[in-house]
């Protein structure tokens, strides 16, 4: 089978892009660029014959997908932008590409790729997240859950690029289960939703001056001059999962028959920067004066902060979810061997 993996080049899409590969499906992926076509390529080397890049380097443009679903039996559409700081306009960099790319890519499957039975879609969090409840004391986050902001509140002038990133996935997750129901097309769609996503960087265009987002926020953890207490970030964010189980989910939800018209919640549990950086420097002892101390052993997580239910996960998907201390080493090994520190 072909399966076509937009956003090939991300941090997620590489992991899953492997997985695919590994387990024997021959895979297309879309890029932006050629430069970043040879990379992909160049880091899968030893994949050769199963894998094969396209460019489509607009995802906004109607037909933007056409081409790269023909002769495609599935689809997972990873790509989006994935940005809080830089963002000039909400709206171009944001809500649309997001949106855009979705409907995009349902309606090329839709009209050029009647083989294709499954779509997978990275949806997120953000697109369960009710931020105005902000840490939501008592509340068990599930799949039960939608982020409800209107459009007009992400795209106005000076909305926060934070609520316009979460909008977008909301509004592109909505945007593919309504063109599901108002089409009834041949092929379902799957949601994978994962709050911040932390773990090994194997993707061949990782740049550590330009990292993805939470990525960046693993690096930051590693980076300090200093290591004073104050040094351990407060936490904006609490849940967490590793991305080699997002992308276990998406090969699983692309093969387990009833995982078809659901979404799922990706998420491992919560986690405090305290434990992080506790972890960090117990496990990676070389790298103890470029991480905060803070105060050892105090990061349990706030009992005033929402709780997750992961279940649906594990029982349809049969997702195993790594552990927190496991997810953070990963994550600040790839990224020290980046480096050449290790
Ligand atoms: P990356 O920034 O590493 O990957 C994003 C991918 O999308 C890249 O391949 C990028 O291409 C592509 N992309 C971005 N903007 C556009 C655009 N306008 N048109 C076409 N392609 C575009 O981030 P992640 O791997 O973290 O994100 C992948 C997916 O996972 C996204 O859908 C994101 O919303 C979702 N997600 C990520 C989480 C996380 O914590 N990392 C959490 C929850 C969801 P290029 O390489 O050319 O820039």
């Amino acid at each position: 089978q072909v399966i076509l993996i937009t956003g090939a080049s991300g941090f997620i899409a590489t992991h899953i892009v492997r997985d695919f590969l590994h387990a024997g499906y021959h895979v297309r992926g879309t890029v932006r660029s050629s430069a970043t076509a040879e990379l992909v390529r160049q880091s899968f080397s030893q994949f050769a014959p199963q894998l094969s890049l396209v460019i489509v380097n607009d995802m906004s443009k109607p037909g933007a997908f056409d081409e790269a679903v023909q002769g495609v039996q599935g689809v997972i559409h990873t790509a989006s932008p994935f940005q809080v700081f830089n963002v000039e306009d909400n709206e171009r960099d944001l809500l649309r590409p997001a949106i855009d790319g979705t409907i995009n890519i349902l309606t090329s499957v839709f009209t050029h790729a009647p083989e294709v039975k499954r779509v997978v879609i990275t949806s997120s969090f953000a697109a369960m997240l009710d931020i105005s409840k902000g840490s939501w004391p008592g509340h068990v986050y599930s799949e039960a859950d939608w982020n409800m902001t209107p459009y007009e509140v992400a795209a106005a002038k000076g909305a926060p690029a934070g609520l316009a990133y979460s909008t977008a996935k909301a509004l592109a997750e909505h945007a593919a289960w309504d063109f599901v129901k108002t089409n009834k097309p041949n092929f379902d769609i799957a949601t994978i939703m994962p709050p911040m996503v932390y773990g090994p960087n194997i993707n061949a265009t990782a740049n550590l001056a330009k990292l993805n987002t939470s990525s960046a926020d693993i690096y930051r953890l590693v980076s300090y001059q200093t290591k004073s207490s104050d040094d351990v970030p407060q936490n904006m964010f609490w849940s967490f999962v590793d991305v080699r189980d997002v992308s276990t989910a998406h090969l699983r939800a692309y093969e387990v028959l009833e995982a078809g018209g659901e979404r799922f919640f990706l998420c491992a549990g919560n986690f405090t920067y305290q434990r992080f950086v506790d972890a960090l420097r117990e496990r990676i002892p070389e790298i103890q004066d470029r991480v905060p101390i803070g105060n050892p052993g105090t990061g349990t997580v706030p009992s005033s902060v929402y709780t997750i239910n992961n279940t649906k996960s594990q029982k349809i998907l049969g997702i195993q979810y790594h552990k927190l201390e496991d997810t953070v080493v990963d994550a600040a090994r790839s990224l020290l061997k980046l480096e050449g520190s290790l």
